[in-house]
């Protein structure tokens, strides 16, 4: 009997997973169960904007989808619509790749006051995500804070201070780019808990910022003479200390910049952890300690500044939304799981395996992995999979969208593209289920019927 597979969640590591299926396991077939309408996960809702070269790689996804033994169950959500029980009831194998969508907390007094957020939440946000649509940050503030020295402040930090120009061929939702290009932004601090060398921005990423037009990249020269790649406080590997030269050689070429160069500055604070968030009925500022390191560690030093911002954006790491039948780690805030293997016929890969690093590409090893664990374990098939995920969700009156549903819901969004952008989001799930000519008060009641509330730092709950 050919195998029937769940992946659940249809971004980069579910997608990974399929086309490692379909070569390992031609005749096997393959459903994506996916909470959103829309696939692709971290493409459509976490890569930025403006990196549309990156999101490319759904073009092959796509193709993917279009498999013969692969099906597409959008606007399904787990733990509401289907449990995690009744799937691995169904099929012979599910595979968790279910991202880590929930922002670890900034974990400091006054961290939770209203103009701070996590950048699970902004970036979902800014990116139309349906469950982020209505966070509504107040943008009226001359400057950010972005806590956090990896690619995803970076990110941010970007789409903040770029020219409506620079963005016109990104696919930034318009009540974004009206709140953004008309927000009195003239700083945006990036603070590093540890240095320049130890910074996880990839090059590539941090290179972009020398090019913008209104906007200048500058660093404090002292900070790029202390912990150096090579110095006693780094025991690194040879690739983190390539990657630390090059950073600091752009850093460098900062420190040379003139402030006034441009009306807008993106400034990196390094050696400073941020200790209390300021303000009475919101943000006004962010008190941090200096730091030093200490064995590649950051120790406060015991000397405080503050830096005055009217928004603050986390962006220091993201966990799993916990869910019923998904045992996650406390500790690390992702699927318990030995090498992907979670239990019998159950397995996990992408950020939801292995906690949220590594780039897109990074996903296809794990789906290559659960692939040859899949072979490894495989017994003679023969769960009812498909037909009986059908018959359960029709049962319960849920409205899934399928692979042709979305490229019409897509072929929607292009069609109203501004020229020169490449679709025009569309943002509220009832809006892409009327596209489908669904505009029924049952699909109205499923869309508005998500058990998930934003929080107030931006974090998913389920009530
Ligand atoms: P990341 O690269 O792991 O960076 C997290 C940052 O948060 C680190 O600088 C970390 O500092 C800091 N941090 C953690 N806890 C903190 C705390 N309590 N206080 C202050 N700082 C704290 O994570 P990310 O930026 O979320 O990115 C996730 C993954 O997606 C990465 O692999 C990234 O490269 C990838 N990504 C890639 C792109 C791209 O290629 N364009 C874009 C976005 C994301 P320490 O180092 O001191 O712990």
């Amino acid at each position: 009997m050919p195998l029937s597979i769940a992946i659940i969640g249809a971004g980069p590591g579910g997608f990974y997973t399929a086309s490692a299926l379909i070569k390992s396991h031609p005749d096997c077939r393959i459903d994506f169960i996916e909470a959103l309408p829309t696939p692709f996960g971290l493409i459509r809702g976490g890569v930025a904007p403006d990196h549309q070269s990156t999101k490319a790689v759904s073009r092959a996804f796509a193709k993917t989808a279009g498999h013969e033994g692969v099906a597409y169950f959008g606007n399904v959500r787990l733990g509401q619509d289907v449990s995690v029980a009744e799937l691995r009831d169904t099929y012979d194998a599910v595979v968790l790749a279910l991202g880590a969508p929930m922002d670890r907390e900034l974990e400091i007094p006054g961290g939770d006051k209203p103009g701070a957020f996590g950048a699970a939440a902004f970036v979902g946000w800014y990116n139309g995500h349906p469950d982020f649509v209505d966070l509504n940050p107040d943008m009226n503030v001359e400057r950010v804070c972005m806590i956090g020295n990896g690619n995803v402040a970076l990110d941010i930090a970007r789409v903040l201070v770029k020219t409506p120009a620079e963005m016109a061929t990104s696919d930034l939702p318009d009540y974004a780019a009206k709140a953004i290009h008309g927000a009195p932004i003239r700083e945006v601090t990036i603070v590093g808990r540890r240095g320049p060398a130890q910074a996880k921005f990839t090059n590539k990423e941090l290179s972009e910022l020398k090019d913008m037009a209104n906007c200048v990249p500058l660093v404090a020269p002292g900070d790029l003479t202390k912990d150096l790649p090579d110095g006693p406080n780094n025991q690194m590997s040879e690739r983190d200390r390539r990657l630390a030269k090059k950073n600091l050689a752009t850093f460098r070429d900062f420190a040379r910049r003139d402030p006034t160069d441009r009306r807008k500055r993106l400034r990196f604070q390094f050696y400073a952890k941020p200790v209390e968030a300021l303000g009475d009925a919101r943000i006004e500022g962010l008190r941090l300690e200096r730091t030093r390191l200490q064995n590649g560690r950051a120790i406060g030093t015991g000397e405080f500044f503050e830096i005055p911002c009217g928004l603050v954006v986390s962006a220091i790491g993201y966990r799993m939304v916990p869910i019923k039948g998904v045992p996650i780690d406390a500790e690390t805030g992702v699927v318990r799981n030995r090498c992907g293997r979670v239990g019998p016929g159950f397995y996990a890969a992408g950020w939801a395996k292995r906690g949220p690093t590594g780039v897109i590409g990074t996903n296809k090893g794990d789906g290559d992995a659960v692939a040859a664990l899949i072979a490894q374990d495989a017994g003679p098939g023969g769960k009812p999979g498909r037909e009986a995920l059908e018959a359960l969700l029709r049962a319960r009156g849920v409205r899934w969208v399928s692979f042709q549903d979305w490229q019409r819901i897509e072929a929607a969004e292009i069609a109203a593209a501004e020229p020169g952008a490449p679709r025009r989001k569309l943002i509220r799930i009832k809006d892409m289920l009327a596209v489908l000519g669904q505009d029924s008060a049952e699909s109205q009641a499923i869309a508005d019927n998500c058990p998930c509330v934003i929080g107030r730092s931006g974090n998913i709950s389920q009530e």
